[in-house]
Protein backbone atom coordinates (compact mmCIF):
# COMPACT_ATOMS: atom_id res chain seq x y z
CA UNK A 1 0.00 0.00 0.00
CA UNK A 2 1.06 3.55 -0.28
CA UNK A 3 0.89 7.26 0.13
CA UNK A 4 -0.40 10.03 -2.15
CA UNK A 5 1.12 13.37 -2.34
CA UNK A 6 -0.44 16.00 -4.43
CA UNK A 7 1.49 19.10 -4.08
CA UNK A 8 0.52 22.75 -5.51
CA UNK A 9 -1.66 20.62 -7.87
CA UNK A 10 -3.78 22.71 -10.67
CA UNK A 11 -5.94 21.81 -13.38
CA UNK A 12 -6.55 24.38 -15.85
CA UNK A 13 -8.92 22.88 -19.00
CA UNK A 14 -8.49 24.35 -22.22
CA UNK A 15 -10.53 27.39 -22.56
CA UNK A 16 -8.96 28.41 -19.37
CA UNK A 17 -11.20 27.18 -16.73
CA UNK A 18 -9.46 26.66 -13.53
CA UNK A 19 -11.37 23.63 -12.06
CA UNK A 20 -8.59 22.99 -9.05
CA UNK A 21 -6.51 25.20 -7.67
CA UNK A 22 -3.28 25.15 -5.63
CA UNK A 23 -4.11 21.69 -4.07
CA UNK A 24 -1.86 20.42 -0.92
CA UNK A 25 -2.49 17.53 0.31
CA UNK A 26 -1.14 14.64 1.95
CA UNK A 27 -2.92 10.98 1.87
CA UNK A 28 -1.20 8.85 4.57
CA UNK A 29 -0.51 4.79 3.52
CA UNK A 30 -3.94 2.87 4.82
CA UNK A 31 -6.02 6.40 5.23
CA UNK A 32 -9.73 6.76 4.21
CA UNK A 33 -9.34 10.39 3.03
CA UNK A 34 -12.90 11.83 1.50
CA UNK A 35 -12.87 14.55 -0.87
CA UNK A 36 -16.38 16.30 -0.49
CA UNK A 37 -17.92 19.18 -1.69
CA UNK A 38 -20.94 20.65 -3.81
CA UNK A 39 -21.39 19.85 -7.52
CA UNK A 40 -18.57 21.45 -9.47
CA UNK A 41 -16.41 22.43 -7.10
CA UNK A 42 -13.10 19.93 -8.51
CA UNK A 43 -13.58 16.67 -6.88
CA UNK A 44 -13.56 14.47 -9.63
CA UNK A 45 -11.07 16.15 -11.02
CA UNK A 46 -8.70 15.88 -8.23
CA UNK A 47 -9.75 12.37 -8.14
CA UNK A 48 -8.94 11.78 -11.64
CA UNK A 49 -5.79 13.57 -11.59
CA UNK A 50 -4.70 10.93 -9.09
CA UNK A 51 -6.13 8.07 -11.36
CA UNK A 52 -4.08 9.49 -14.62
CA UNK A 53 -6.94 10.04 -16.38
CA UNK A 54 -6.63 13.52 -16.00
CA UNK A 55 -3.46 15.79 -17.13
CA UNK A 56 -2.22 17.71 -14.21
CA UNK A 57 -1.84 21.50 -15.46
CA UNK A 58 0.67 22.57 -12.41
CA UNK A 59 2.16 20.90 -9.69
CA UNK A 60 3.36 17.49 -8.44
CA UNK A 61 2.07 13.79 -7.32
CA UNK A 62 3.58 11.37 -6.08
CA UNK A 63 2.11 8.14 -5.33
CA UNK A 64 4.41 5.91 -3.00
CA UNK A 65 7.23 8.23 -2.71
CA UNK A 66 7.40 8.69 -6.66
CA UNK A 67 6.54 11.59 -8.88
CA UNK A 68 4.01 9.74 -11.43
CA UNK A 69 2.51 13.07 -13.02
CA UNK A 70 3.79 11.56 -16.59
CA UNK A 71 3.11 7.53 -15.65
CA UNK A 72 0.10 6.27 -17.40
CA UNK A 73 -3.11 5.10 -15.26
CA UNK A 74 -2.12 1.78 -16.13
CA UNK A 75 1.25 1.95 -14.88
CA UNK A 76 0.26 3.53 -11.56
CA UNK A 77 -1.14 0.50 -9.42
CA UNK A 78 -4.34 2.23 -8.51
CA UNK A 79 -8.13 1.08 -8.96
CA UNK A 80 -10.72 3.17 -9.09
CA UNK A 81 -14.78 2.48 -8.90
CA UNK A 82 -16.87 4.54 -10.74
CA UNK A 83 -20.21 5.66 -10.11
CA UNK A 84 -22.01 4.22 -12.91
CA UNK A 85 -20.73 0.58 -12.02
CA UNK A 86 -19.41 0.61 -15.88
CA UNK A 87 -19.63 -3.44 -15.57
CA UNK A 88 -19.70 -5.47 -19.11
CA UNK A 89 -23.36 -5.95 -19.53
CA UNK A 90 -22.11 -9.30 -21.80
CA UNK A 91 -20.23 -11.14 -19.19
CA UNK A 92 -20.65 -12.45 -15.52
CA UNK A 93 -20.06 -11.56 -12.91
CA UNK A 94 -16.82 -13.56 -12.16
CA UNK A 95 -15.75 -12.25 -15.80
CA UNK A 96 -16.11 -9.02 -15.07
CA UNK A 97 -14.36 -9.09 -11.88
CA UNK A 98 -11.58 -11.24 -14.22
CA UNK A 99 -11.02 -8.97 -16.95
CA UNK A 100 -8.47 -6.49 -15.52
CA UNK A 101 -6.42 -9.30 -14.61
CA UNK A 102 -6.42 -11.61 -17.88
CA UNK A 103 -5.79 -8.24 -19.67
CA UNK A 104 -2.26 -7.63 -17.59
CA UNK A 105 -1.70 -11.84 -18.36
CA UNK A 106 -2.27 -13.15 -14.78
CA UNK A 107 -2.52 -16.90 -14.62
CA UNK A 108 -5.43 -18.98 -14.40
CA UNK A 109 -5.11 -20.20 -11.21
CA UNK A 110 -3.90 -17.21 -9.96
CA UNK A 111 -6.91 -15.36 -11.55
CA UNK A 112 -9.72 -17.54 -10.11
CA UNK A 113 -8.23 -17.58 -6.39
CA UNK A 114 -8.09 -13.65 -6.58
CA UNK A 115 -12.25 -13.78 -7.65
CA UNK A 116 -13.19 -16.13 -5.41
CA UNK A 117 -11.27 -13.88 -2.68
CA UNK A 118 -13.22 -11.17 -3.64
CA UNK A 119 -16.39 -13.04 -4.16
CA UNK A 120 -15.83 -14.27 -0.62
CA UNK A 121 -15.18 -10.55 0.98
CA UNK A 122 -18.46 -9.23 -0.69
CA UNK A 123 -21.00 -11.69 -0.42
CA UNK A 124 -20.84 -12.18 -3.99
CA UNK A 125 -20.07 -16.14 -4.31
CA UNK A 126 -23.44 -17.70 -5.67
CA UNK A 127 -23.82 -14.75 -7.82
CA UNK A 128 -20.38 -15.43 -9.92
CA UNK A 129 -22.43 -16.93 -12.96
CA UNK A 130 -24.86 -14.61 -13.14
CA UNK A 131 -24.86 -11.66 -15.86
CA UNK A 132 -25.13 -7.63 -14.55
CA UNK A 133 -28.34 -7.41 -15.29
CA UNK A 134 -29.42 -10.09 -13.23
CA UNK A 135 -28.40 -8.19 -10.23
CA UNK A 136 -29.46 -5.85 -7.74
CA UNK A 137 -27.99 -1.75 -8.09
CA UNK A 138 -26.36 -3.11 -4.30
CA UNK A 139 -24.90 -6.46 -5.61
CA UNK A 140 -23.80 -4.66 -9.14
CA UNK A 141 -21.58 -1.77 -7.11
CA UNK A 142 -20.48 -4.65 -5.51
CA UNK A 143 -18.95 -6.34 -8.58
CA UNK A 144 -17.72 -3.09 -9.64
CA UNK A 145 -15.69 -2.81 -6.13
CA UNK A 146 -14.65 -6.43 -6.20
CA UNK A 147 -12.92 -5.87 -9.96
CA UNK A 148 -10.82 -3.09 -7.98
CA UNK A 149 -9.83 -5.43 -5.13
CA UNK A 150 -8.83 -8.55 -7.27
CA UNK A 151 -6.18 -5.92 -8.74
CA UNK A 152 -4.38 -5.54 -5.56
CA UNK A 153 -3.95 -1.56 -5.87
CA UNK A 154 -1.57 0.35 -3.90
CA UNK A 155 -4.51 2.95 -3.58
CA UNK A 156 -8.31 2.87 -4.12
CA UNK A 157 -10.16 5.76 -5.63
CA UNK A 158 -13.89 5.79 -5.38
CA UNK A 159 -15.75 8.39 -7.39
CA UNK A 160 -19.65 8.98 -5.60
CA UNK A 161 -19.87 5.32 -6.16
CA UNK A 162 -23.01 5.48 -4.34
CA UNK A 163 -25.29 8.14 -6.12
CA UNK A 164 -27.16 5.51 -7.93
CA UNK A 165 -28.51 3.23 -5.45
CA UNK A 166 -31.31 4.37 -3.18
CA UNK A 167 -31.03 5.97 0.25
CA UNK A 168 -31.57 2.19 2.32
CA UNK A 169 -28.64 0.81 0.25
CA UNK A 170 -26.35 3.43 0.71
CA UNK A 171 -26.06 3.34 4.13
CA UNK A 172 -25.36 -0.22 3.95
CA UNK A 173 -22.85 -0.09 1.41
CA UNK A 174 -21.18 3.24 2.79
CA UNK A 175 -20.62 0.48 6.36
CA UNK A 176 -19.47 -2.28 3.79
CA UNK A 177 -17.22 -0.12 2.24
CA UNK A 178 -16.01 1.17 5.37
CA UNK A 179 -15.16 -2.23 7.06
CA UNK A 180 -13.76 -3.30 3.94
CA UNK A 181 -11.43 -0.76 4.48
CA UNK A 182 -10.74 -1.97 7.76
CA UNK A 183 -10.20 -5.46 6.08
CA UNK A 184 -7.58 -4.62 3.64
CA UNK A 185 -6.04 -1.55 5.38
CA UNK A 186 -5.80 0.16 1.78
CA UNK A 187 -5.22 3.68 1.13
CA UNK A 188 -8.80 4.98 0.37
CA UNK A 189 -9.20 8.16 -1.57
CA UNK A 190 -13.12 8.74 -2.07
CA UNK A 191 -15.32 11.53 -3.61
CA UNK A 192 -18.73 12.62 -2.32
CA UNK A 193 -21.14 15.47 -2.65
CA UNK A 194 -22.56 14.03 0.47
CA UNK A 195 -21.23 15.59 3.70
CA UNK A 196 -23.06 12.62 5.54
CA UNK A 197 -21.04 9.79 3.47
CA UNK A 198 -17.76 12.45 4.57
CA UNK A 199 -18.27 12.06 8.14
CA UNK A 200 -19.27 8.64 8.68
CA UNK A 201 -16.42 7.00 6.30
CA UNK A 202 -13.28 9.49 6.40
CA UNK A 203 -10.97 9.52 8.95
CA UNK A 204 -9.67 12.78 7.00
CA UNK A 205 -11.74 15.02 5.18
CA UNK A 206 -11.46 17.80 2.22
CA UNK A 207 -13.54 20.85 1.96
CA UNK A 208 -13.13 22.07 -1.33
CA UNK A 209 -15.43 24.94 -3.08
CA UNK A 210 -14.56 26.42 -6.48
CA UNK A 211 -12.00 24.56 -7.08
CA UNK A 212 -9.99 25.80 -3.37
CA UNK A 213 -9.29 23.55 -0.69
CA UNK A 214 -10.96 25.10 2.22
CA UNK A 215 -10.04 22.57 5.24
CA UNK A 216 -8.45 19.52 5.44
CA UNK A 217 -9.50 17.91 9.18
CA UNK A 218 -10.40 14.85 11.16
CA UNK A 219 -14.40 14.62 10.88
CA UNK A 220 -15.68 16.15 14.25
CA UNK A 221 -12.81 18.72 13.99
CA UNK A 222 -14.32 19.95 10.72
CA UNK A 223 -17.54 20.04 12.54
CA UNK A 224 -16.61 21.55 16.25
CA UNK A 225 -14.23 23.87 14.30
CA UNK A 226 -15.18 25.28 11.24
CA UNK A 227 -12.43 27.39 9.20
CA UNK A 228 -14.82 29.70 7.72
CA UNK A 229 -18.78 29.63 7.40
CA UNK A 230 -18.65 27.82 4.57
CA UNK A 231 -17.65 25.06 6.13
CA UNK A 232 -19.50 25.34 8.83
CA UNK A 233 -22.27 25.59 7.05
CA UNK A 234 -21.75 22.36 4.37
CA UNK A 235 -21.48 20.65 7.34
CA UNK A 236 -24.25 18.88 9.63
CA UNK A 237 -27.43 18.37 9.09
CA UNK A 238 -29.83 20.21 9.39
CA UNK A 239 -27.39 23.05 8.51
CA UNK A 240 -25.85 25.88 10.64
CA UNK A 241 -27.99 29.18 10.93
CA UNK A 242 -26.47 32.00 10.44
CA UNK A 243 -27.37 35.74 11.33
CA UNK A 244 -25.66 38.60 10.94
CA UNK A 245 -25.35 41.37 13.53
CA UNK A 246 -23.32 43.59 15.54
CA UNK A 247 -20.59 43.13 18.54
CA UNK A 248 -21.42 45.98 21.22
CA UNK A 249 -18.51 47.87 22.04
CA UNK A 250 -17.83 47.47 25.59
CA UNK A 251 -16.45 44.77 27.59
CA UNK A 252 -19.80 42.98 28.70
CA UNK A 253 -20.08 42.05 24.82
CA UNK A 254 -23.55 41.49 23.21
CA UNK A 255 -24.44 40.26 19.92
CA UNK A 256 -27.28 42.40 18.22
CA UNK A 257 -29.12 41.38 15.03
CA UNK A 258 -29.42 44.42 13.00
CA UNK A 259 -32.83 45.04 13.91
CA UNK A 260 -32.43 44.18 17.61
CA UNK A 261 -34.60 41.14 17.35
CA UNK A 262 -32.00 38.76 18.92
CA UNK A 263 -29.55 40.14 21.35
CA UNK A 264 -27.17 37.26 23.29
CA UNK A 265 -24.88 38.61 25.91
CA UNK A 266 -21.98 36.36 25.48
CA UNK A 267 -19.64 34.65 28.19
CA UNK A 268 -16.67 36.25 28.90
CA UNK A 269 -14.50 33.72 27.07
CA UNK A 270 -15.38 35.46 23.80
CA UNK A 271 -14.00 39.14 25.06
CA UNK A 272 -10.94 37.53 24.61
CA UNK A 273 -11.24 36.18 20.85
CA UNK A 274 -13.16 38.95 19.74
CA UNK A 275 -11.91 41.65 21.59
CA UNK A 276 -10.99 43.41 18.22
CA UNK A 277 -13.97 42.94 16.38
CA UNK A 278 -15.85 45.29 19.55
CA UNK A 279 -18.17 47.51 18.13
CA UNK A 280 -18.08 45.81 14.37
CA UNK A 281 -20.38 43.63 12.00
CA UNK A 282 -19.80 39.85 12.17
CA UNK A 283 -22.05 37.03 10.96
CA UNK A 284 -23.16 34.38 13.68
CA UNK A 285 -23.25 30.63 13.23
CA UNK A 286 -25.57 28.74 15.50
CA UNK A 287 -25.85 24.86 15.18
CA UNK A 288 -29.95 23.82 15.54
CA UNK A 289 -28.69 21.02 18.32
CA UNK A 290 -27.52 23.92 20.08
CA UNK A 291 -30.70 25.82 20.30
CA UNK A 292 -33.04 24.26 22.96
CA UNK A 293 -36.14 23.62 24.22
CA UNK A 294 -34.96 23.87 27.89
CA UNK A 295 -32.02 25.17 29.93
CA UNK A 296 -29.44 21.96 30.73
CA UNK A 297 -27.15 22.54 33.54
CA UNK A 298 -24.40 21.52 32.24
CA UNK A 299 -20.65 22.54 33.48
CA UNK A 300 -18.97 25.32 30.42
CA UNK A 301 -22.39 25.81 29.11
CA UNK A 302 -24.69 29.41 29.20
CA UNK A 303 -27.74 29.86 27.88
CA UNK A 304 -29.67 32.61 26.56
CA UNK A 305 -33.72 32.66 25.94
CA UNK A 306 -35.13 34.01 23.24
CA UNK A 307 -38.77 34.02 22.14
CA UNK A 308 -40.36 33.02 19.01
CA UNK A 309 -43.20 32.12 17.35
CA UNK A 310 -42.71 28.51 15.62
CA UNK A 311 -43.51 28.53 11.72
CA UNK A 312 -43.30 24.59 10.85
CA UNK A 313 -42.43 21.42 12.98
CA UNK A 314 -41.42 18.30 11.71
CA UNK A 315 -41.23 15.41 13.64
CA UNK A 316 -38.16 12.98 12.44
CA UNK A 317 -39.35 10.28 15.19
CA UNK A 318 -36.40 10.15 17.64
CA UNK A 319 -36.39 14.30 17.21
CA UNK A 320 -38.03 17.54 16.43
CA UNK A 321 -37.19 19.74 13.98
CA UNK A 322 -38.89 23.48 14.86
CA UNK A 323 -38.17 26.60 12.26
CA UNK A 324 -38.45 29.81 12.78
CA UNK A 325 -37.60 33.15 11.54
CA UNK A 326 -35.62 36.51 13.57
CA UNK A 327 -35.69 39.00 10.72
CA UNK A 328 -36.03 37.37 7.53
CA UNK A 329 -33.84 34.58 8.83
CA UNK A 330 -35.31 31.22 8.75
CA UNK A 331 -33.59 29.09 11.97
CA UNK A 332 -33.57 25.23 12.64
CA UNK A 333 -33.77 23.98 16.20
CA UNK A 334 -33.30 20.07 16.94
CA UNK A 335 -35.33 19.05 20.09
CA UNK A 336 -36.16 15.53 21.06
CA UNK A 337 -39.27 14.25 20.84
CA UNK A 338 -40.47 14.05 24.44
CA UNK A 339 -41.45 17.45 23.90
CA UNK A 340 -44.52 18.51 22.69
CA UNK A 341 -44.51 21.87 20.60
CA UNK A 342 -47.21 24.22 19.71
CA UNK A 343 -47.36 26.46 16.14
CA UNK A 344 -48.08 29.65 15.79
CA UNK A 345 -47.99 30.65 20.01
CA UNK A 346 -45.10 32.01 21.48
CA UNK A 347 -42.48 29.88 22.43
CA UNK A 348 -39.50 30.41 24.62
CA UNK A 349 -35.87 28.49 22.87
CA UNK A 350 -32.67 28.69 24.48
CA UNK A 351 -29.50 29.54 22.36
CA UNK A 352 -26.53 27.41 23.61
CA UNK A 353 -23.59 30.79 23.74
CA UNK A 354 -20.85 28.38 24.92
CA UNK A 355 -21.54 26.74 21.55
CA UNK A 356 -21.77 29.79 18.96
CA UNK A 357 -19.51 30.19 15.82
CA UNK A 358 -18.53 34.13 14.97
CA UNK A 359 -17.30 34.74 11.58
CA UNK A 360 -15.63 37.93 9.55
CA UNK A 361 -18.15 40.00 7.32
CA UNK A 362 -15.56 40.57 5.12
CA UNK A 363 -13.62 36.90 4.32
CA UNK A 364 -16.31 34.76 6.28
CA UNK A 365 -13.09 33.31 8.13
CA UNK A 366 -14.04 32.22 12.00
CA UNK A 367 -13.15 34.76 14.24
CA UNK A 368 -12.70 31.71 17.16
P1 LIG B 1 -17.18 17.87 -8.99
O1 LIG B 1 -16.63 16.51 -9.13
O2 LIG B 1 -16.82 18.52 -7.70
O3 LIG B 1 -18.65 17.96 -9.25
P2 LIG B 1 -15.62 18.44 -11.37
O4 LIG B 1 -14.26 18.11 -10.92
O5 LIG B 1 -16.35 17.45 -12.20
O6 LIG B 1 -16.51 18.82 -10.09
O7 LIG B 1 -15.60 19.83 -12.15
C1 LIG B 1 -14.92 20.95 -11.67
C2 LIG B 1 -15.06 22.09 -12.67
O8 LIG B 1 -14.38 21.78 -13.87
C3 LIG B 1 -16.50 22.39 -13.06
O9 LIG B 1 -16.64 23.78 -13.18
C4 LIG B 1 -16.64 21.71 -14.39
O10 LIG B 1 -17.59 22.36 -15.19
C5 LIG B 1 -15.24 21.85 -14.97
N1 LIG B 1 -14.89 20.77 -15.91
C6 LIG B 1 -14.96 19.44 -15.67
N2 LIG B 1 -14.55 18.73 -16.73
C7 LIG B 1 -14.23 19.66 -17.69
C8 LIG B 1 -13.72 19.58 -19.04
N3 LIG B 1 -13.46 18.39 -19.60
N4 LIG B 1 -13.50 20.75 -19.70
C9 LIG B 1 -13.74 21.93 -19.11
N5 LIG B 1 -14.20 22.08 -17.87
C10 LIG B 1 -14.45 20.97 -17.14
Amino acid sequence: MADVILKNVYKIYEGGNTAVQDVNLEIKDREFVVLVGPSGCGKSTTLRMIAGLEEISKGELFIDGKQVNDVSPKDRDIAMVFQNYALYPHMTVFENMAFGLKLRKFPKEEIKKRVTDAAKILNLEEYLERKPKALSGGQRQRVAVGRAIVRKPKVFLFDEPLSNLDAKLRVQMRTEISRLHQRLEATMVYVTHDQVEAMTMGDKIVVMKDGIVQQIDAPLNLYNYPVNKFVAGFIGSPAMNFIKGKLSPDSNMVFTSAKGNLSLPLPENYNQKLGEYKGREVWLGIRPEDITDSVQNREGHQFSAVETVLEVIEPMGNEIFLYFTIEDVQFTARIPSRIKPSLNVKTILHFDLSKCHFFSCDNEKTLL
